[in-house]
């Protein structure tokens, strides 16, 4: 199939992916829509992309080693238990092969990679969508075309072949795909940060306790927290990530709480989490905690979401808009890139739209929510219904991670194109 108008809302990891997927399918024009006005690389912190599901992705010429990244190979499980020294005790030292990048720089990779006939439309939110069997519609924040603010009001909405969600959990286009499906609250948050790993110098211990392809995962009980490095934005910079999974906080919003992004909490608030540190962690743990700046800290209340359809008449719903996971399985980036990959693949071997768009829901639909209940499944294990880390050992842990991924498609992302009835226990 080829040609066709495409919107796309949204210009993020989803975003971008979707839009160089129908340019390179042979889309006449291509339209982002993305309400920022600009400079996205300068928010985010870390994710990972674990080393097979990346070489897929590379394969389907969406990733490439151009992309900065840091090389992570195994992920230290500790407990926090005073016998075992500065960093706690080692509960076990778990093969992983990933590779964790810094969100901006991945984004900004995306962005650049994204074909010149792509038009970029910032800084207007799209406020309404709706579409039929033969064309999609939308406006924007004036009640124009979408896009940038300005448009000519009285134009009415635009009109495109298809209009792509790519607007992340709080999608207006998954209003008009699937106005039931909503994101449910998990009933736990992570506070979230990162920092130059030169300032690791500080702690007592330094870097040199913690060597730079460790994944560390510090166990409490009622949570867990996950570190990692990420590479700066500067070329030959390293951070440090962290993601600190705790109860609620009394001031955030029970049932339904928002993000506090980073800049936004208080004093009092951001030191709740060197106390949360101080209380939960050991002291080399709780010493590189304490380096993350106010400015850089911010809380990510965890949700789950998986739309019971990606495709209604001429719209589609990708990445986040879709599903969302939650980050235990760090599969947040990898399956919104898949997405763009099954929608190239459907794409290329369709006739029609009415081909298109059942191949993409079938091949996307299930492998979403079955994502979805592992991130659920990881959720319950790690934090929820964590077990008394006191007392595990290697045996115990390995047992435990078995029962977690057994009948799923694993961690990190399921395999690309392989459906989960044919899925391994790995
Ligand atoms: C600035 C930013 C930083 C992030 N940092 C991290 C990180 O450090 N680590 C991590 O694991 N994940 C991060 N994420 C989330 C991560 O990108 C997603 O979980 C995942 O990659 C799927 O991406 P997505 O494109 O589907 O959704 P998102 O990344 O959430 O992107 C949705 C995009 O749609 C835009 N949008 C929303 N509503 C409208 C509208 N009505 N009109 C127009 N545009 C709209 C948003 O501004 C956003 O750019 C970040 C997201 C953003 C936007």
């Amino acid at each position: 199939m080829r040609g066709g108008e495409i919107a796309v809302v949204g210009g993020s990891i989803a975003g971008c992916a979707f839009a160089r997927a129908a340019a390179r399918g042979g889309a006449d024009r291509v339209v982002v829509l993305e309400r920022s006005p600009g400079r996205l690389e300068d928010r985010g912190v870390g994710l990972c992309v674990l080393a097979d599901r990346y070489t897929e992705l590379a394969r389907a010429g969406h990733l490439d080693d151009g992309i900065r990244w840091h090389r992570l190979t195994q992920r230290h499980w500790l407990a926090n238990d005073p016998d075992g020294g500065p960093r706690g005790r080692l509960l076990w030292a778990q093969e992983m092969p990933f590779r964790s990048y810094h969100w901006g720089v991945l984004w900004q990779a995306l962005r650049e990679r994204t074909p010149d006939t792509v038009e970029f439309r910032l800084g207007g939110a799209v406020t309404t969508v709706a579409g039929d069997g033969e064309h999609a519609w939308l406006t924007g924040p004036d009640g124009g075309p979408g896009g940038a603010p300005g448009g000519a009001p009285d134009a009415g909405p635009d009109r495109y072949d298809l209009v792509i969600g790519a607007d992340g959990y709080r999608s207006v286009v998954r209003e008009a795909v699937c106005p039931e499906a909503r994101p449910e609250y998990a009933g736990y948050v992570c506070w979230r940060g990162s920092f130059d790993a030169r300032l690791l110098a500080e702690v007592p211990g330094g870097a040199a306790l913690w060597p730079e392809h460790e994944v560390i995962t510090v166990c409490y009980p009622g949570g867990q927290v996950v570190l990692y490095r990420i590479p700066g934005l500067t070329p030959g910079s390293t951070q440090v990530n962290f993601v600190f999974y705790a109860p609620t906080p009394a001031w955030l919003r029970p049932g339904d709480p928002t993000s506090v992004p980073a800049g936004a909490l208080t004093t009092g608030q951001f030191e709740e989490l060197a106390e949360l540190a101080e209380r939960h962690l050991p002291p080399y743990w709780a010493g590189v905690i304490a380096l993350s700046p106010r400015d850089r800290t911010f809380i990510q209340p965890i949700y789950d979401l998986a739309a019971p359809r990606r495709t209604a008449g001429r719209l589609l719903l990708a990445g986040d808009a879709a599903t969302v996971v939650r980050p235990h399985n760090t599969s947040g980036a990898v399956k919104a890139v898949q997405d763009a990959c099954a929608f190239e693949d459907a794409w290329r071997t369709a006739d029609s739209w009415a081909e298109l768009l059942p191949a993409y829901d079938r091949e996307r639909g299930t492998v979403g929510r079955d994502m979805v209940e592992v991130g659920r499944r990881l959720g319950r294990a790690q934090v929820t219904d964590a077990p008394d880390w006191s007392a595990m050992d290697e045996a115990a842990m390995t047992a435990w991670w078995r029962q977690q991924v057994a009948g799923t498609g694993g961690f990190g992302g399921h395999a690309l194109g392989r459906p989960p009835t044919h899925r391994q226990a790995d």
